[in-house]
């Protein structure tokens, strides 16, 4: 399926000459291991009278009201050099929405949390043979959000350090997507004119919007499973739409295979 934009010339996949990923839910199936990590986290340790679905679903409302509070605070600072402090944090927010204040309790949970996310982290199954193809034919990148310890972890967990010739961490560069700045250090890097490089993502305001304004050739991957806890179990999130109007990415795919043929 693809959604072309009428205003750009169409993509001609043989002048691309550099290819960059976001990691999480583009490559790895991120929410899913969050989602297992917190109700084994919950499992293990459990709050009285709530159940894991329950603690959940505080987990999110908790989450929807810090994550954005997160960069514009001084949480930021320490939370680019590690995710711990946020993550205990969000736990204990969590444990208050459930009417438990538990400082203690908030550090085990954050701790059970992130040893069972990271376990549960994986690769979506045409990942691996889409980057074993590409890698012999153009130079790789990938830049993505998120603590820098949490995000070496987890290129270390699913091994794909030698599979890029560039990382850019939100956490190691000091700033992250969708500021220009992280968009224009990549190309830099790969010393290559924008439209050269092809960016696949899987947000829109993050990764497809900021490359489109950078210049660069842009796959949006849209899957199903791309939405992060719920809060709400009537109105459980959804994947977000573009805006009404706002430019349209080259390509949109449902799996990384998709791409095989093309590149
Ligand atoms: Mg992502």
């Amino acid at each position: 399926m693809g959604v072309t934009d009428p205003a750009r010339p169409a993509l001609d996949f043989s002048k691309v000459r550099a290819v960059y990923f976001d990691l999480d839910d583009t490559l790895c199936a991120y929410w899913d291991a969050s989602k297992l990590g917190l109700r084994t986290a919950f499992d293990t340790h459990p709050v009285p009278g709530q159940s894991s679905e329950d603690m959940v679903r505080h987990w999110a409302a908790a989450f929807r009201d810090f994550a954005p509070y997160l960069k514009q605070t001084g949480w930021y600072e320490g939370y680019l050099i590690s995710g711990q402090p946020t993550r205990i944090e969000q736990m204990r927010l969590t444990l208050l929405e459930a009417g438990v204040d538990d400082p203690d309790h908030a550090e085990r949970l954050s701790e059970a949390y992130m040893v069972s996310r990271d376990l549960a982290l994986a690769l979506f199954p045409d990942a691996l043979d889409l980057l074993e193809y590409l890698k012999p034919k153009y130079p790789l990148g990938m830049i993505t959000n998120g603590p820098a310890d949490i995000q070496r972890q987890e290129v270390e967990t699913l091994h794909l350090t030698d599979y890029f010739k560039h990382i850019f961490i939100e956490g190691e560069v000091g700033e992250g997507k969708p500021l220009a700045s992280v968009f224009e250090r990549a190309r830099a890097a790969m010393d290559c004119q924008p439209h050269e490089i092809l960016y696949v993502g899987n947000s829109y305001d993050h990764d497809i919007a900021p490359a489109i304004q950078a210049g660069w050739r842009t796959v949006w991957v849209r899957r199903e499973s791309d939405v992060p806890p719920s809060a709400d179990l009537e109105n459980p999130p959804r994947h977000k739409d573009a805006p009404e109007g706002a430019p349209q990415p080259d390509l949109v795919i449902g799996e990384l295979s998709e791409l095989l043929p093309l590149l």
